[in-house]
C-alpha cells in the first residue's frame, strides 16, 4: 500500500515523499484514517514502528486544514506529551520533516537547560508543543502557557512516563486540558496502571495494536 491510498493531503504527501518515505507502516496505515475521522485511539506500540508518524501526519493535516483566521493569534492547539528530552527533540523533528511544506508552527520544550529560548518560542506564537511534564508544568505556572485552547493531546510512551515517576505532573496537565477534545494514548506495554490511565483520557476510542 501507497501513502498516496490514504485520505492525505498533497503537501504532506510531498512532504514524506521527500523523506524517502513511500508506504505506511501498520500503525500508521490503521491510525491514520481513524485520527483523521477525529476519534480517541489507544495505540499499544513500540519505538520504531512509526508511531511519531502515526500522529504527526493526521494532526498536521487536521491544524492545516482549519480556517487561517481561526489560527489568526497562534493559539496552542496540538499538545505532545513525552517523558524524555531525547524524545521530544525526535517528535520536533519529525513535524519539521513532515510540515515543511505546511504554515504551522511548533516548539519543543523540555528540562534541564535555560527557559528563556522556550519562552521566546512560546511568546511567537506555536501551533503544536511538544512538551516534557516538568517544564511544562513549571512554564504553565509561570503563566507563559495555557491549554484551554488544546483541540489535540498526545500522550506518547505512557507505560515509561508512569515508570519515570510522572503519573502525578501527567495528571496535573491533563486537569488543565479542556474536556472537549481528541486524545490520543501510545504505550508500548499496557499494565493496569496503563490501562487505568488511558481510560480515564480517552473517549471511546479505537483501540490499535502493532
Ligand atoms: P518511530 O517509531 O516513530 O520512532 O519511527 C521509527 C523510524 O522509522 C524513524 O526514523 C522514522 O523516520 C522512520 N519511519 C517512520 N515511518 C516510516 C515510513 N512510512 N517509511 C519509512 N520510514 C519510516
Amino acid at each position: 500500500m501507497s501513502f498516496t491510498k490514504l485520505p492525505l493531503i498533497e503537501p504532506i504527501l510531498e512532504a514524506l515523499s521527500a523523506e524517502g518515505y513511500t508506504t505506511p507502516t501498520p500503525i500508521q496505515e490503521q491510525a491514520i484514517p481513524i485520527l483523521l475521522d477525529r476519534r480517541d485511539l489507544l495505540g499499544c506500540a513500540q519505538t520504531g514502528t512509526g508511531k511519531t508518524a502515526a500522529f504527526a501526519i493526521p494532526i498536521l493535516q487536521i491544524l492545516s486544514e482549519q480556517k487561517g483566521s481561526e489560527r489568526g493569534q497562534r493559539p496552542i492547539k496540538a499538545l505532545i506529551l513525552t517523558p524524555t528530552r531525547e524524545l521530544a527533540i525526535q517528535i520536533g523533528e519529525s513535524f519539521t520533516a513532515y510540515g515543511k511544506y505546511l504554515n504551522l508552527r511548533h516548539t519543543v520544550i523540555f528540562g534541564g537547560v535555560s527557559q528563556h529560548a522556550q519562552t521566546q518560542a512560546l511568546k511567537a506564537g506555536v501551533d503544536i508543543l511538544i512538551a516534557t511534564p516538568g517544564r511544562l508544568l513549571d512554564l504553565m505556572n509561570q503563566r507563559f502557557i495555557d491549554l484551554r485552547t488544546i483541540e489535540l493531546f498526545v500522550l506518547d510512551e505512557a507505560d515509561r512516563m508512569l515508570d519515570m515517576g510522572f503519573v502525578h505532573d501527567v495528571k496535573k496537565v491533563i486537569a488543565k486540558l479542556p474536556s472537549q477534545r481528541q486524545s490520543l494514548f501510545f504505550s508500548a506495554t499496557m499494565p493496569p496502571d496503563v490501562a487505568k490511565l488511558a481510560d480515564s483520557i480517552l473517549r471511546k476510542p479505537a483501540k490499535v495494536e502493532v
